[in-house]
């Protein structure tokens, strides 16, 4: 094996392992762009060498993608494959793993016509519903990891020649999730010791809101009732314990939907759905958006936030220090997965129940009284810096320095 097949392989089998811990007699569904081919066929591997009973990967091309915006009528962009959202839905539900591998074009469809990427994204969001509520209801172990494509790394290193460009992401992808680490497995097993003694010291607090101050920001942040600080690795409703981002460096609980009022600001950029969206600005009043402008992706923010009520609420708040390994690679990866790591953020719409305390035994009506909010869409968006304050309000309304220029102060 060549240095980077050998690198590879460690990260399929840390995917397997850490991220999904795939059980014996398990099924897996992997979606993975083109250009992953190499590190599904090792991360398949791994999973029949684990037990797995059978492992289905569908595969997204990019260029089909674009094929789509190009020539298809009009009326095709309110279509989405529900039969296969239901499908996956239906592998979920019988006890079958994820896996998702990002690595698409982050600006894929910058210059499209808005109007057809709001309607494909909301027919897609609403047809992916019922196997979303199985993610973010924890049901099962599942896990998001990353490939370096070709398209990504040269988004993310423009200067570079490609084949460059793709070896660095690698590199910079393989040292984040530790990869590289002679015994990545054990590396994982403390990091999610470290991020346990940081929840456990946040669930003890039993914060009413945090408080963020900073440039272009000033912000109260209601906490949901009952809310859990969640981090690291965890146990699915299926019993089975797995780390459903590789990498994670975020601790992050419930905000309360109606409780979030005052101005916030994005700090890194954010890509959704192929659209790059950068310098966001926003003010709260009653947990809802009221405002909003964007320096670049405007009109894909605005659709974003349009896409039902839950959509211009907040459905997670998480906690990153600003001198995390990812951020301190210095990279702006235009992927979430990567730049969500780096800086601490908030998601529009879907809250997770595990976030709630009992929240998988509760109903809907008592979750949503509790604060936690529904949604079509659940989408990080990164607001943290080394300018940022953060307070902790106690119950009884005095103020504890939670974060102090981006960094810990507890
Ligand atoms: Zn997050
Ligand atoms: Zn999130």
């Amino acid at each position: 094996m060549t240095p980077h097949e050998t690198l590879l392989d460690s990260y399929a089998r840390l995917t397997v392992r850490t991220g999904l811990n795939i059980q014996k007699g398990q099924q897996l569904l992997i979606t993975a762009p083109l250009d992953a081919v190499p590190l599904v066929r090792r991360i398949t591997d791994h999973a029949y060498r684990a037990g797995a009973s059978l492992v289905t990967t569908f595969y997204a091309d990019d260029n089909a993608t674009l094929s789509r915006f190009a020539h298809a009528p009009d009326e095709a962009f309110d279509t989405a494959p529900g039969w296969l959202f239901n499908g996956m839905a239906e592998a979920f539900r019988s006890g079958a793993a994820r896996l998702a591998i990002a690595g698409e074009d982050p600006a894929l469809l910058a210059g499209q016509d808005p109007n057809k990427l709001a309607r494909a994204n909301k027919a897609r969001s609403k047809a992916y519903r019922p196997a979303l509520e199985l993610i973010t209801g924890f049901f099962i172990n599942w896990c998001v990891i990353a490939a370096a494509t070709p398209a990504w790394a040269k988004s993310v290193f423009p200067g570079l020649p490609e084949h460059e460009a793709i070896d660095r992401l690698w590199r910079a992808i393989f040292a984040c999730t530790k990869a590289d680490q002679p015994d990545p497995v054990a590396a994982w097993e403390k990091h999610n010791t470290e991020l346990a003694r940081r929840t456990g010291f946040l669930n003890q607090q039993r914060y009413r809101a945090l408080r963020y101050s900073g440039p272009g920001v000033d912000l109260m942040l209601g906490l949901a009732d009952d809310h859990i600080w969640k981090g690291g690795g965890g146990k699915s409703l299926n019993g089975v314990f797995c780390n459903v981002n590789i990498p994670t460096e975020e601790v992050f609980t419930a905000p309360h939907k109606d409780r979030v009022d005052g101005t916030l600001r994005s700090t890194k950029p954010l890509s959704y759905q192929g659209s790059l969206i950068d310098g966001i600005r926003v003010r709260f009043a009653g947990g809802r958006i009221v405002e909003m402008s964007a320096e670049k992706g405007e009109d894909a923010f605005r659709n974003l936030i349009n896409t039902d009520e839950g959509a211009a609420r907040l459905g997670e708040v998480a906690l990153v220090p600003h001198s995390s390994p990812i951020s301190a690679s210095g990279i702006i990866f235009n992927n979430t997965l990567f730049d969500e790591n780096a800086a601490s953020h908030v998601a529009v719409g879907q809250s997770y129940t595990e976030n709630i305390r009992d929240g998988s035994n509760r109903t809907q009506d008592e979750l949503t009284a509790m604060g936690a909010n529904t949604s079509l869409v659940h989408v990080d968006w990164m607001v943290g810096s080394g300018e940022l304050d953060i307070d902790g309000i106690l119950q009884d309304g005095s103020a504890q320095a939670l974060m102090r220029q981006g960094e810990w102060a507890i």
